[in-house]
């Protein structure tokens, strides 16, 4: 028999947990002489009563299995120890909002059966999220695109179903920021999409600040590209050909024996102030990457584990 995991990002949801497992369990039930399933829920440092309520579920059902990190290491850290911690013929990673309809789950297998090895759930519609939401992502994915060389499908997010395969190339990669989105595209395979409308929110709120959501864009864009590096180079460029320009223009002005040559005072004001907020920048940009490659060099785990249950 196939054996299926379905991974689940915790964090703060002590409204949503218990529903997500009961329509998730009457689902899976009716399937169940088909493929055995686990349940894996990663607590990812939970403040509320999230954890608590996960340990009861297992309690009673040994299908579900949980991971408790030490702290909160973000969604990405979550979904990464739910790959790394399984060992099934696929895994579907899905929130525990229900924002991504459960039932959902099924019609991904379906096409897993057809022989696709990622199967991603592309938004369709998006019901009860804001302008402003709407209007990040599209940006978002938008520069993504124009900036990687890989292929990131629009309004899809990490929910699922990866094949054994998959699991296996997210596991063997090295690196420890990864932006999952970008490495199931990046990894290959037999790919297929599968459009639904996302839902509102079952309780409680949002887990992405805003500035979770910036770090993740900017992970997206500096692990997928390295263009932004490119473009200050060019910007280097064009600056000083404006300033080899600016150089002859003055000598033609001296030489010709231009009286107003001193007033100047504004267009070098100008000029430094222009020039020495390019160089910030694109220090700033290149810093991006230092921190990263220093990042990676220390090559800290992307988690760490408090408890596992049932496993
Ligand atoms: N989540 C997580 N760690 C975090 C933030 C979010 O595990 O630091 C989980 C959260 O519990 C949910 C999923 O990731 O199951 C998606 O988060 P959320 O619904 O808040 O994001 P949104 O749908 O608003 O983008
Ligand atoms: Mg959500």
């Amino acid at each position: 028999m196939k054996n299926i995991s379905i991974i689940i990002p915790t964090y703060n949801e002590e409204d949503t947990v218990n529903e997500c497992y009961t329509r998730l369990r009457k689902i899976l039930k009716e399937y169940e002489e088909k493929y055995s399933f686990d349940i894996i829920f990663i607590d990812d440092g939970s403040k509320d009563s999230t954890l608590s309520k996960l340990e009861e579920i297992a309690d009673n059902d040994k299908v579900v299995k949980v991971i408790s990190f030490s702290r909160n290491f973000g969604q990405q850290s979550a979904i990464i120890a739910g790959i790394r911690e399984n060992n099934s013929d696929a895994a579907v990673i899905i929130d525990c909002d229900m924002q991504d309809p459960p039932e959902i789950i099924i019609e991904l297998i379906k096409l897993w059966e057809e022989g696709y090895e990622i199967v991603y759930a592309r938004r369709k519609k998006r019901n009860g999220e804001n302008i402003f939401k709407l209007l990040t992502s599209k940006l978002f994915y938008l520069i993504l695109n124009k900036l990687s060389d890989t292929r990131i499908p629009r309004d899809t997010g990490d929910f699922r179903l990866i094949d054994k395969k998959v699991i296996l190339s997210i596991n063997s990669l090295k690196e420890h920021n990864k932006f999952l989105r970008g490495l199931f595209s990046w990894v290959g395979f037999k790919q297929k999409e599968y459009e639904y409308e996302r839902q509102q929110r079952y309780g409680g709120n949002t887990k992405y600040s805003f500035k979770k959501m910036l770090k993740l864009a900017a992970d997206g864009i500096y692990s997928f590209s390295t263009k932004p590096l490119e473009i200050v180079t060019g910007i280097g460029f064009i600056s000083i050909l404006i300033s080899i320009l600016v150089l002859i223009y003055s000598l033609i002005r001296y030489f010709t024996n231009d009286q107003n040559l001193s007033i100047g005072w504004t267009s070098i004001i100008v000029c430094i102030t222009f020039f020495s907020g390019i160089q910030l920048l694109s220090l700033g940009i290149i810093s991006q990457y230092i921190a990263r490659i220093y990042d990676e060099s220390k090559s800290r785990p992307e988690y760490i584990i408090n408890k596992k249950i049932n496993m």
